[in-house]
């Protein structure tokens, strides 16, 4: 099981873990991933093993744009973890995918949750994240042939409201 570095941080990918391997292994293609249901055919970007729309825990993999929009986001003021101690404070964003929104019902969404990163793969600033600005997604490389998704802003011009926490 190779193990990598990322910000100063051990991560490893155990070859026998099929619910990370293929979404690495795609990244390292600059492809992005997420799981299809095979009963229903829904997509799903958060990790587990089951559908959350049926009963199948059968699944497969399925490209999709790595184009979407900032649904929601934190900021995080404090962090514990070493790494990213010198990015604080940063936003933790949930970006819905273009693929599915408002299924399969209105307010639903295909989401996953990432750090929203600048040109450089640091910290994109505090004033410039909000609900509503299009991103895509950048692959990571390090040093070890290990990418991480991450996604940054794509300037496309926003499908609605742009929006920010008041502070
Ligand atoms: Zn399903």
């Amino acid at each position: 099981m190779p193990v990598y570095q990322h910000r100063g941080q051990q991560m490893s990918v155990p070859d026998q873990d099929l619910e990370y391997t293929g979404y690495f292994d795609a990244a390292k293609e600059g492809r992005l991933v997420v799981k299809k249901c095979q009963g229903c055919g829904l997509l799903r970007g958060e990790p587990g093993p089951a559908c959350p729309w049926c009963p199948s825990q059968n699944w497969e993999w399925q490209d999709v744009s790595g184009k979407g929009v900032i649904y929601s986001y934190q900021i995080v003021a404090h962090t514990v973890i070493p790494g990213f101690k010198d990015w604080a404070p940063f936003a933790i964003v949930l970006v819905e995918l273009d693929e599915q929104s408002g299924k399969p019902e209105r307010g639903d969404g295909l989401r996953i949750t990432t750090n929203l990163v600048d040109d450089n793969m640091d910290a994109e600033k505090e004033e410039n994240v909000a609900i509503g600005k299009r991103v895509e997604v950048v692959f990571q490389k390090s040093e070890e042939d290990f990418v991480l998704p991450q996604f940054k802003l794509s300037g496309e011009v926003p499908q609605g409201p742009v929006w920010r926490h008041v502070v």
